[in-house]
């Protein structure tokens, strides 16, 4: 498939502010050297615990955080450092979904001309044909035309999600950020939910980076899966042999801990040892070292170079 979009060695770094002076006391870097490909029309599920940069990750592929370092292509175009104006042909192609749909709303808003605005901004369309388009929306993602007048606390969460979803296919888009679009729903809801992203990425040809803490979601909806921690790619790999093959150790234990496992797998948990170091302060060499129960003296010291275990398979140990 096409590529849609490429990172070379990303990362993002934040200043940590102390003190009256607010002077700058460390960094977080909350990615840490991330180079990936997504291709047209995939779903790219990313796994990781909170604090692991996936959602700085997902906000830094659609510019809407600068790379600190590193090299982002949109479209085969270099789009690292271009400036607000510059970035303006590529933003209606680059969406976004939330977990709150309803946090970015305004309560005292219809949701009609909520989903009009982008429209008003970013078209050329009158206010006939606004009105036409947004009445597609709604019908497009599971809602009905009168739902336009509407103000956002009239909708359940799901219908709110639809209405996020709705937002995000406004104009045209190719690549959509799912940030856990699922998570605050009940699972019956969170399926349908699944199925409309699934139909809509058929429809439009859409791509999406889809971010989850849940291996169990990613499953049935990705292509690919990539697991993060502490703001480094740990492994990535076609979304069967991630399941079936798991050759990182976080990754392993990851799937431990999913309820229902691969029939044949092992079973045991691996219960890792230690809590999740802040991303504040990084653990020298591998950031896993300090939880893995493989570590050796290496892991300490040397970050683990990105390699290809298998075609499409890549992952970032010493001992793999
Ligand atoms: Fe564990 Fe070392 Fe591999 Fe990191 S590099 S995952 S610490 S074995
Ligand atoms: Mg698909």
């Amino acid at each position: 498939e096409k590529v849609l979009a490429k990172l070379e060695n990303v990362k993002k770094y934040y200043p940590v502010r102390r003190g009256l002076l607010n002077r700058v006391a460390g960094q977080v870097k909350a990615v840490d050297g991330v180079s990936l490909v997504l291709h047209n029309r995939e779903t790219l599920g990313v796994v990781g615990e909170s604090g692991c940069g996936k959602s700085t990750l997902g906000r830094t592929l659609l510019r809407l955080e600068k790379p600190t370092e590193g090299r982002l292509y949109f479209n085969g175009t270099d789009i690292s450092s271009l400036s607000a104006r510059a970035l303006q042909p590529f933003r209606n192609k680059m969406q976004m979904i939330f977990q709150d749909p309803f946090a970015s709303l305004n309560p005292r808003q219809r949701i009609g001309d909520a989903l009009e605005e982008p429209l008003v901004i970013h078209t050329q369309l009158n206010r006939e044909e606004r009105r036409e388009r947004v009445m597609g929306l709604l019908e497009e993602v599971g809602l009905r035309r009168d739902h336009y007048d509407r103000l956002p606390h009239e909708f359940s969460g799901g219908q709110r999600q639809r209405i996020g979803i709705a937002r995000a296919l406004a104009l045209n888009p190719s690549l959509i950020v799912c940030d856990e679009p699922v998570s605050a729903l009940d699972v019956s809801v969170q399926a349908q939910v699944l199925k409309l992203l699934q139909s809509l990425q058929e429809k439009h040809g859409l791509t999406y980076f889809f971010i989850s803490h849940d291996l169990g979601v990613v499953r049935h909806l990705c292509d690919r899966v990539l697991i993060m921690y502490l703001g480094q790619t740990m492994e990535l790999a076609p979304v069967k042999e991630l399941y079936k093959n798991p050759v990182h150790p976080y990754t392993e234990a990851l799937l431990s801990a999913i309820p229902r496992p691969v029939p044949g797998r092992k079973r045991e948990r691996i219960i890792l040892s230690g809590d999740l170091p802040s991303p504040a302060k990084p653990p020298k060499g591998c950031p896993f070292h300090t939880r893995c129960p493989e570590a050796m003296t290496v892991c300490k010291e040397i970050r683990p170079e990105w390699k290809e275990v298998a075609p499409g398979h890549q992952v970032a140990c010493h001992v793999r």
